[in-house]
């Protein structure tokens, strides 16, 4: 596809190096990268990218997957967790998991960006783009943004949020959050903080699919997955929301795996969302989506 020329400038290699790595959950790490004085010219939802094949220690391992896919590892994305108008460059991973005789081949990188990066660690990352952003233009078009996410699919729309209740005085917003269990939670503090510090233009609803019979759930900590009830409830008037849903979506390799064995794929979290804002009558205009597949 032909980039603007708008964003062919902003895409760059940048040379970082990590300043802290903070522990969001047990599974997930945010890097926060020292960038010298490089501008960063990002919208909140960009993501960058990172090559696998710049880590030594990665180094047989990419080349062992390589000769059983029979393909070069791309790199992968990371959506800024960070938001333009705050000082530093971060991205939050979640490390893939590798299910024995369910997951076809281990993952590469996150387990690295995870649980073996260190203060001082030189990288390079590529950045910035994608069409996950907010329009400029988004107070004219709304005064509610929905935000409807599952686990890391929380990352961009984190910074679009930050961003928002900095930039954007009119606009309120709904983040609806569903994880497997409590401790599963990203930025679960640092969002209960914009709440209290946001009253009346911030309500955060998590949603727990996997959490012990014994866990107190409340208003704003629901069981289960997001439901077209659950929607229905936290956005009353969907006539004039606009809603951004982020989180794990049908990759092509379960397109593949379920055409193989004669079946459809199961849906995940995105398709699940995107059916269910369908059942409350929002319209595609109203609905933007990104695909962590
Ligand atoms: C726009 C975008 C933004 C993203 N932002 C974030 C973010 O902010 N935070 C975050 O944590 N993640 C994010 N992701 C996901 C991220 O890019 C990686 O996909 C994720 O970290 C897994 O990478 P990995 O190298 O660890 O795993 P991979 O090595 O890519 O493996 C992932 C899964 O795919 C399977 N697989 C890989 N290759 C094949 C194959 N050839 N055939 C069959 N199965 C295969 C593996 O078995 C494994 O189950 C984003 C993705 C996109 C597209």
């Amino acid at each position: 596809m032909n980039k603007e020329p708008q964003e062919r400038k902003r895409i760059k290699e940048l040379e970082v190096m990590v300043a802290d790595s903070i522990e969001e959950a047990h599974d997930t790490t945010t890097l926060i990268f020292f960038t010298g004085n490089d501008h960063l010219d990002y919208k909140p939802g960009h993501f960058l990218t990172i090559d696998p094949h710049q880590f030594d220690a990665l180094g047989r391992f990419t080349a062992f997957l390589e000769d059983l896919k029979g393909r070069k590892e791309p790199p992968r994305a990371y959506s800024m967790s960070s938001s333009p108008h705050e000082k530093y460059l971060a991205i939050t991973i979640k490390e893939e998991r590798y299910t024995s005789g369910a997951t076809k081949y281990p993952p590469l990188l996150s387990p690295l960006l995870v649980k073996r990066t260190f203060r001082g660690m030189r990288l390079t990352v590529t950045g910035f783009t994608g069409p996950y952003t907010l329009p400029d233009d988004i107070e004219s078009q709304t005064d509610h943004l929905v935000h409807v996410c599952a686990g890391s699919g929380s990352v961009p729309n984190y910074s679009m949020l930050k961003f928002a209740l900095a930039n954007y005085p009119k606009l309120r917003h709904t983040f609806i959050y569903a994880n497997k269990t409590w401790d599963d939670i990203i930025f679960r503090d640092a969002l209960a903080n914009l709440e209290k510090q946001n009253s009346g233009r911030l309500s955060v609803v998590h949603s727990l699919t996997r959490e012990s019979e014994t866990f107190q759930y409340t208003p704003s900590v629901r069981k289960g997955r997001i439901t077209v009830e659950l929607i229905r409830e936290l956005i009353p008037d969907t006539s004039s929301a606009q809603v951004y849903v982020c989180g794990p979506a049908v990759s092509v390799h379960d397109r593949n795996a379920a055409k193989e064995k004669g079946v459809l794929p199961q849906p995940k979290f995105l398709e699940s969302a995107l059916a269910s804002l369908k059942e409350l009558g929002m319209s595609k205009e109203q609905i933007t989506y990104e695909s962590y597949g």
